[in-house]
């Protein structure tokens, strides 16, 4: 003998000695006719509210004191009251429900008055045989074998009126097992002629019912399976008696008995954990007269049932998803927070809300998902939403510490933290995403790509900027070398020459950004950006770059400067001869003519110093393209542009020029003197 088959018989012999076990009864419905509250409790106890649909209900009527209960108990190995034999003291009323010894059966006892021959209350039977056939799959008819054939004893009146009850109360209903134990077996006549005695009676019971016209051709066998049993005198035939429980029991136990006594069509479809509901319902329905629809019962249960189930299994998603829901900062590993709270709160509604009736259970499903993912959209957005705070914080130091190096290339450094944050940010987001659901970072990258755009054309204008500030100080230079010598030369074309400078400083600076494009000249500062920002960008260089040629030009027409240009002008014509000899003054000499001569064509260059006119008389203006940027500033002001000296300016240089001419006239006046007197 191997050790393992000495474990399989050890694990076999302690199965035969683990006693069956021993369930205690509830009363459902009490002798007042009250359905209990306990129901589901009971159910919890004997541990089949959470069975679902695998649980098989049983229930037996039939005359008072015909021996129900003892079978019961001995087939079941319940403890319903059995009627004292030597004080014949009377059970408690009611119907009485039982969890029985063999897998997941219940079985209900009715328990009702002695009284049928005696005419009393008819009523409670009657209405508790409708409750056993709303409710069970199998209806155990117990009648005495003298009993059998005679078509008008109790029992056949009883069924009799549940036959009539199902075919016209029930809209739709479901098949059940009845099956006759016939007690008190003697075993004279075989069992095979009682169950054709009584199946004969049966039948003619069921031609006798007034039918709705479609269920005219109805057979008792369309809605009914018939089983026969018969069992001997308990007391006179002890052993036989529990010889033929233990053959009866056996079709509750075993699938492959011939006949089993269950099958999927006569089960009610009442998840346990609903029956409570459902059965108290069909009471209720039962006591005040109503007509039963059993359907529509179902449909109820479902509903109250699936909603209940639903809303458990959102108070699981919700404590689930509590931890992340009120987080300012990020959730790392989101989705594998949110995956598993929505499948475990589904999984919670499958496993109970599964039973019930389907189009229900999936409406409601429907609804919880719906609940579910509204959540998680908001949970997700909240989170997409703080990922894009993450990204921008990211972009600008990135940014920062780029653009802090020495050597660094604008556009490149730029792109290149642009579409890393946009990449850090989607795959972020699509980690946080979970199968099945639709969570959306759509928006939110719209966005952030929007506020980045922002960010990089901030940081374009400044960098433009820079740039131009450049390019304005190259142009300074380039002006401040050549002007002295321009400005030297006091001629008709001053301005044209200032001006001609000035526009080939501009063309040398933004020479080297200017490309060729589809036959066009544009620019491109290597900046990025779209043609219109560059064309902005452009136009503020341009318009700093004239700003310069603004300053520069009052710089160098500055009032002491002019004078000065002046003064020279003057002492070249006076001081010195056409050819440029010094004039040495002798008395023969017009000296008056001369500086009359020198003083007018001096005064005449004022106006050419005053206001910057080209020769063809055009004062010099700014480009048009940046007239308007130039009439923004606040530092000049362009209607100024071409004038360079008031009429208040020139009066003292005239003045002060007057008097120097004056004091250079007499200096010479008196060299001749000296010389004649010398
Ligand atoms: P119930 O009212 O139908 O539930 O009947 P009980 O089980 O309470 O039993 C009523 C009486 O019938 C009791 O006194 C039992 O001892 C007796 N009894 C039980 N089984 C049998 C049986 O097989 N044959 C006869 N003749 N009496 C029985
Ligand atoms: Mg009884």
């Amino acid at each position: 003998m191997t050790s393992s088959e000495s474990v399989s018989e050890l694990v076999e012999a302690v199965a035969v000695h683990t006693p069956a076990p021993e369930y205690s009864q509830i009363q459902v419905i009490n002798e007042d006719k009250v359905f209990s509250n306990n129901v589901n409790a009971y159910l919890q106890k004997v541990d089949l509210l959470s069975a679902g649909l695998s649980y098989h209900l049983i229930s037996v009527f039939g005359s008072q004191s015909t021996g129900k209960s003892t079978l019961l108990n001995a087939l079941f190995g319940t403890k319903f009251d059995v009627m004292d034999e030597t004080n014949r003291r009377q059970t408690t009323k009611g119907i009485w429900m039982s969890r029985a010894k063999q897998d997941r059966i219940l079985v209900m006892d009715v328990e009702g008055t002695d009284g049928r021959e005696r005419g009393e209350d008819q009523d409670f039977e009657r209405k508790a045989a409708l409750f056993a056939l709303a409710t069970s799959e199998v209806l155990i008819v117990n009648i005495w074998e003298h009993q059998v054939g005679l078509y008008q004893g109790a029992n056949m009146g009883l069924l009799k009126t549940v036959f009539e009850v199902n075919l016209s109360l029930f809209s739709s209903p479901n098949r059940s097992l009845l099956l006759f134990v016939i007690r008190d077996h003697i075993g004279v006549t075989p069992l095979e002629n009682l169950a054709a005695t009584l199946t004969a009676d049966l039948e003619r019971i069921w031609d006798s019912l007034i039918k709705p016209n479609h269920l005219q051709d109805s057979k008792i066998t369309d809605f009914f399976s018939l089983q026969f049993a018969a069992l001997p005198h308990k007391i006179l035939q002890p052993e036989r008696f529990r010889q033929g429980v233990d053959s009866l029991g056996h079709r509750f136990e075993s699938e492959h008995d011939d006949d089993y006594v269950f099958d999927k069509s006569y089960h009610r479809n009442v998840p346990a954990d609903g029956w409570s509901m459902y059965a108290q319902s069909v009471w209720e329905q039962i006591e005040l007269n109503k007509d039963l629809d059993l359907p529509t019962q179902q449909v109820l249960v479902a509903r109250f049932r699936c909603e209940e189930i639903a809303a458990q299994a959102w108070e699981r998603f919700e404590n689930d998803v509590k931890p992340v829901e009120g987080m300012s900062g990020l959730v790392s590993g989101l989705g594998d927070i949110i995956g598993p709270a929505r499948t475990a709160a589904l999984e919670v509604y499958d496993t109970q809300a599964s039973r019930y009736v389907s189009s229900v259970y999936e409406g409601k499903r429907k609804e919880l998902i719906t609940k579910i993912d509204t959540k998680l959209a908001q949970i997700y957005n909240h989170h997409v939403s703080i990922l894009h705070k993450i990204a921008i914080q990211k972009f600008n130091s990135s940014v920062a510490s780029e653009l802090g190096r020495p050597h660094y290339v604008f556009l490149d450094s730029i792109q290149r933290a642009q579409s890393e944050t946009l990449d850090s940010f989607v795959a972020a987001a699509t980690e946080a995403q979970i199968a099945g659901v639709l969570l959306s970072y759509e928006s939110e990258l719209q966005s952030l790509t929007y506020d980045l755009e922002e960010a990089v054309s901030r940081l374009r204008a400044v960098e433009a900027k820079k740039l131009g500030t450049k390019i304005t100080r190259r142009v300074a230079t380039q002006l401040d070398d050549n002007f002295p010598r321009i400005y030297k030369v006091p001629s008709e074309d001053l301005w044209d020459r200032v001006v001609l400078t000035f526009r080939e400083a501009l063309e040398n600076c933004l020479e080297k950004y200017k490309v060729e494009q589809d036959g066009l000249v544009i620019y491109n500062l290597g900046l990025g950006g779209t043609a219109d920002e560059v064309a902005i960008e452009i136009c503020q260089i341009k318009m700093e770059v004239w700003k310069v040629l603004y300053r520069k030009m009052r710089e160098y027409s500055k009032p002491d400067s002019v004078l000065l240009r002046l003064r020279e002008y003057f002492e070249d014509r006076f001081k010195y001869d056409a050819k440029g000899v010094p004039r040495v003054w002798k008395p023969s000499d017009d000296i008056s003519e001369v500086y009359s001569e020198a003083l007018k064509s001096t005064m005449l260059l004022l106006p050419l110093f005053a206001t910057a006119k080209l020769a063809n008389g055009e004062t010099v203006f700014p480009d048009p393209d940046v007239v308007p940027a130039l009439d923004r500033d606040e530092e000049i002001d362009i209607e100024q542009f071409p004038i360079m000296l008031s009429e208040s300016q020139l009066l003292p240089i005239r003045s002060d020029l007057k008097r120097i001419a004056d004091s250079l006239y007499v200096d010479a006046k008196r060299s001749t003197i000296q010389s004649v007197r010398q």
